[in-house]
């Protein structure tokens, strides 16, 4: 059945990224439709699970100062919904001391006085039982840092945009974009035409731009997400006051390897290593690779006594990774009626609210809140040999 309606702007792709743009739409009273392909709740993209970390470590400033306003924005989805979406925890970060990364992030966040605990060698076990901190490692804690709650984030973002008028169509594939002064967004269920829209579409962006002559230079891996057991309960857990973390530096692999304390399976802790094995995002199930978990039970094994050093409970999730790591938050260079946000490479979710603010922004033709150069999508094109 074909459906025309006018928007003021469409939005595909109902993941953290669509949903607060979605809502920061809406709260501008704009008309606006959210489409998916898959019935909603799904745990097909990037944005399902209970928990994601939530911190102002950064080793650059500018995602530290995003992060300020992104914390306050969560704040505000949780009065507006009366709901708790963030716990407190900190976040322990480890890495080589006098190494590069570890002395960016420690600067980040004593530049930017986010309240931060340094943790000398010999103090640790006393402030961090049961890991073991690695020879030459530095370890500090960002206090703001903590969980959210994810899949509860994105019900209530949701709720909250259906409330202020907004649509969700779920079930429903975008298969064809024309764009012009009125972009016509064909679904398997209709036609729909808006003056503005935004692409956010995690895994499957590069599909979409296809339509719209443009293709990123983003990579799709999976992410097998690993829950591991504690050999004492309780000795990692949330309620125990036990930290997120980070490891940087980290001897295993060349990414890092980053956990939550045990929270949403009792008794099981999710650690991850931060790269996964490259698919294309409707066989993400093919992809069988499991180095990375090889390379988190040798870590576990070394550094997490009180944890059994073979997974309990693996699930999966995809990343969308930008050759440096960093997001695309743009117009698409010939329509600038066509807004793009991707690219969020495994770090995207505690933005989830300013992204929306700025993906709204864009699609709205506002000054930014945020300088965005260093998202753009120019910086994958080789410079040309006039300007060389
Ligand atoms: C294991 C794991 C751990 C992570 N940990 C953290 C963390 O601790 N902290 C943090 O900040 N971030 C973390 N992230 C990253 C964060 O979750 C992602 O950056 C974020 O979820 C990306 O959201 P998205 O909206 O861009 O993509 P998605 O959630 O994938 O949403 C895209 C949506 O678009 C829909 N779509 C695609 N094509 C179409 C189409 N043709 N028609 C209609 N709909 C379409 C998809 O179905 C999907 O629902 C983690 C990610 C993973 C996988």
């Amino acid at each position: 059945m074909s459906t025309t309606q006018d928007w003021d702007c469409i939005v595909i792709g109902a993941g953290v990224q669509g949903s607060f743009t979605a809502y920061q739409l809406a709260s501008k009273k704009k008309k606006t439709l959210l489409l998916e392909q898959f019935v909603l709740p799904h745990s097909r993209g990037s944005s399902h699970g209970q928990t994601r970390i939530i911190r102002k470590a950064y080793d650059h400033d500018i995602y530290t100062h995003m992060m300020e306003e992104s914390y306050q924005l969560w704040a505000q989805l949780e009065k507006e919904a009366n709901v708790k979406l963030y716990r407190q925890t900190g976040l322990l970060v480890m890495g080589a001391e006098c190494g590069h990364e570890f002395q960016l992030i420690k600067n980040t966040l004593q530049r930017n006085k986010v309240p931060t605990v340094i943790l000398p060698r010999e103090e640790f076990a006393k402030h961090i039982p049961n890991v073991n901190l690695s020879d030459g490692d530095g370890a500090l804690v960002d206090v703001t840092a903590g969980v959210l709650y994810a899949d509860r984030a994105l019900k209530t973002v949701q709720g909250q945009f259906q409330q202020m008028g907004g649509v969700i169509k779920d079930g429903q594939k975008v298969i064809n974009i024309t764009p012009g002064s009125v972009v016509t967004v064909s679904t398997s269920g209709g036609n729909y035409k808006a003056r503005s829209l935004v692409i956010t579409a995690g895994p499957w962006t590069n599909t979409l731009l296809a339509h719209v002559g443009l293709q990123l230079p983003l990579q799709v891996v999976k992410i097998n997400v690993c829950y591991w057991k504690e050999k004492v309960p309780g000795s990692y857990n949330v309620k125990h006051r036990f930290p997120c973390f980070i490891q940087v530096d980290c001897k295993e692999g060349k990414h890092h390897i980053y956990g939550l304390p045990s929270n949403e399976y009792p008794g099981l802790m999710k650690v991850c290593y931060h790269m996964g094995s490259e698919t294309d995002p409707d066989e993400r199930d093919r992809q069988t690779d499991r180095s990375d978990i090889h390379i988190l039970q040798r870590y576990i094994a070394r550094c997490f006594p009180g944890l059994m050093p073979v997974p309990a409970v693996v699930e999966s999730c995809m990343y969308t990774v930008t050759p440096d790591h960093h997001f695309v938050l743009d117009r698409h260079p010939s329509y600038s009626n066509i807004v793009i946000g991707a690219g969020f490479s495994g770090h995207g979710f505690k933005f989830g609210p300013i992204i929306g603010k700025l993906l709204c922004e864009l699609s709205q033709e506002e000054v930014s809140s945020y300088d965005l150069s260093f998202f753009r999508i120019r910086r994958f094109q080789a410079p040309s040999k006039s300007a060389l």
